[in-house]
């Protein structure tokens, strides 16, 4: 656990193509809207967002050059985001950075980024848009909360998607007692179940946001702090922490 994580800076995991683009939109589109529960779809953050035309959704993506795209996402570019990340949003309370191919970022402009990510501006949320985790620098991943653009229900042991959703369901209700009882009856659960665990429960909160699937009643902020709290749990079972400490952690934090 030796790291801080920011908890605005996203890694939205999944092959390139339209499903992950719309999955970024959907994300940012809950990130500025200003509804009550977010994302609403319907305000004009959110529709201007998921078009792709909010004025504080920012793209990043790899420059053309005479009529070619670069290789890389290069450093001068990621500089020029985080000086402008220091200006205050247009119209919504946050401005979104995303990072189309985040694993074309070159590794000076990682570690331009990562400067970003360790002392961000309050307002700014940043959207790492990659095929996999490990393209990107160990410091940059760890500042990261990763999220999948595929949704939940993909390549999960059977019932997790639901036990991850009873949890969700349990940490709204807001109950401590049920929520202890949730996770010390999941204590003798194998390390494979309880890392699928976490993920899932991870990937149900992306869900969520993006708008795919419904909020039990936790809103952004809660949502947010959650997966944080998934990610500290993988990172525990990273360091061999036993499943029951695991839960025994969950028990207390769920409702912080
Ligand atoms: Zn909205």
């Amino acid at each position: 656990m030796a790291e801080k994580r920011s908890s605005h800076a996203y890694m939205l995991l999944g092959p390139e193509g339209p499903e992950r683009d719309r999955a970024a939109r959907e994300l940012a589109a809950s990130l500025v809207c200003g509804a009550a529960k977010p994302p609403c779809g319907v305000c004009r953050d959110c529709r201007k967002a998921l078009e792709g035309i909010h004025p504080d959704v920012i793209l990043v993506e790899r420059e053309r050059r005479d009529k070619e795209l670069r290789r890389e996402i290069l450093i001068g570019q990621i500089r020029a985001m985080t000086a402008d990340a220091q200006l205050a949003p247009n119209e919504a309370a946050r401005k979104v950075y995303i990072i189309a191919q985040a694993d074309r970022m070159n590794q000076q402009a990682q570690n331009a980024l990562l400067k970003a990510l360790e002392d961000p501006p309050g307002h700014a949320c940043f959207i790492l848009c990659a095929m996999s985790a490990d393209a990107l620098l160990p410091t940059v991943r760890s500042r990261c909360v990763r999220v999948s653009a595929r949704g939940a229900a993909q390549e999960r042991p059977e019932g997790m998607a639901e036990l991850a959703a009873a949890y969700l369901e349990t940490a709204a209700g807001g109950d401590a007692a049920e929520v202890a009882l949730f996770c010390m009856s999941r204590a003798g659960m194998s390390r494979e179940d309880t890392e699928s665990f976490a993920g899932t429960v991870r990937d149900a909160v992306c869900d969520i946001l993006c708008g795919r699937a419904r909020d039990p009643g936790l809103g952004r902020d809660r949502l947010f702090r959650l997966a944080e709290l998934m990610e500290k749990a993988e990172d525990y079972l990273r360091h061999n922490v036993a499943p029951k400490q695991i839960f025994g952690v969950l028990a207390v934090e769920t409702l912080r």
